[in-house]
């Protein structure tokens, strides 16, 4: 059979999932190092994608298994399983808007625009709750677009608060917590039961 494919987010959890994996035996300077996004490894094969890609390399095959947050697995709407949460990378998806929406009944308000990088979850939360919002999918900074006007709020991942403190906005809501997670997919999971098995059993 051939190698193990693991997909690693790259970003905040690519440092502790390199460590990991360094623990197990695996030799992954270059994924530190250079800027090499497919790495061989004692056997095993790494692919260092964006956060929101890991999860569809994954669904397809691409890789047998990966390490992702939560927040980009749950954005992707994937359909790969999910075995194990590895306690790092904790953060929250967060509703956050300008100190006067804290008191102001938001929840109320009709035609809110909200501007995410997660505009599948933030579509849910909305209509889950039965609240009209219009979603604007901003690439990066998120938190600007209520300071000049391009949103009411914003639905943001939150790790020490500080950049929404140092933006002027508060928290209104807590969507979900989230943290490094250990996705496989559906066909290495029944193919590869016992590597995979092993692995999750060492990690
Ligand atoms: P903080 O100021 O510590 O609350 O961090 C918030 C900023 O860092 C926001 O701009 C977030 O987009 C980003 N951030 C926080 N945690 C994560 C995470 N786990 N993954 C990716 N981005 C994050």
């Amino acid at each position: 059979m051939a190698e193990l494919t693991i997909a690693l987010a790259k970003g905040r959890l690519l440092g502790p999932s390199i460590k990991i994996f360094e623990s197990l035996g695996y030799e992954l300077r270059d994924a530190r190092d250079s800027r090499k996004l497919v790495i061989a490894s004692n056997g095993a094969r790494f692919i260092l994608a964006k956060p929101m890609d890991v999860p569809i390399y994954v669904e397809y095959g691409a890789a047998d298994v990966g390490i992702v947050g939560q927040d980009a697995l749950r954005e992707s709407g994937t359909n790969v399983y999910e075995p194990l949460a590895l306690g790092y990378g904790a953060c929250r998806l967060v509703v956050a808007g300008k100190p006067e929406f804290q008191n102001a009944e938001w929840k109320m308000l009709a035609g809110l625009r909200v501007a995410t990088q997660y505009p599948r979850v933030t579509k849910q939360y909305f209509s889950a709750r039965g609240l009209s919002a219009e979603i604007i999918e901003v690439y990066g900074s998120v938190e600007l677009a209520p300071m000049v006007g391009l949103a009411d709020l914003i639905v943001d991942v939150v790790d020490t608060g500080r950049t929404l403190r140092e933006n002027g906005l508060v928290e209104l809501d807590e969507i979900f917590k989230s943290q490094a997670a250990f996705i496989v997919n559906r066909a290495a999971h029944t193919l590869r039961a016992n590597e995979i098995r092993e692995l999750m059993e060492k990690m």
